[in-house]
């Protein structure tokens, strides 16, 4: 393959935005991945930026879904249990308590498998 810019050099790397072969003298770097120069430096340099952040942001919303999950697991076996064992004097009140526990118990499964989605 030889320079798009230069047909008659040859190519030493291929511009991560147009894909095009370009020689030493056309090819900048740019993130330690190949642009056109003076053409696609800025281009590369977003695409760049953007699947930096992509990753970065993934990572952040699994670990957020794991922490829900671990808090709400956390706060529905308190209520849960607190319910059970003030079932006999409170009744319909600590049936509330484990319905309450039962549900946060559920959040913290469905944020658990979201989470590990986003792995
Ligand atoms: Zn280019
Ligand atoms: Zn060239």
């Amino acid at each position: 393959m030889n320079c798009f810019y230069h047909p008659a050099s040859p190519a030493v790397g291929v511009c991560k935005y147009c894909q095009r072969g370009l020689c030493s003298e056309c090819a900048a770097v740019v993130d330690d991945v190949i642009a056109c120069r003076h053409r696609h430096e800025d281009e590369v340099h977003k695409l760049e930026q953007l699947a930096a952040r992509n990753l970065f942001q993934s990572k952040r919303v699994a670990s957020g879904y794991m922490r829900n999950a671990i808090f709400y697991g956390l706060v529905g076996v308190v209520f849960a249990g607190f319910g059970l064992w003030q079932l006999k004097w409170l009744g319909l009140q600590a049936v509330m308590f484990i319905m309450l526990g039962v549900f946060l118990l559920y959040a913290a499964g469905a944020n658990y498998f979201e989470g590990r989605k986003h792995k």
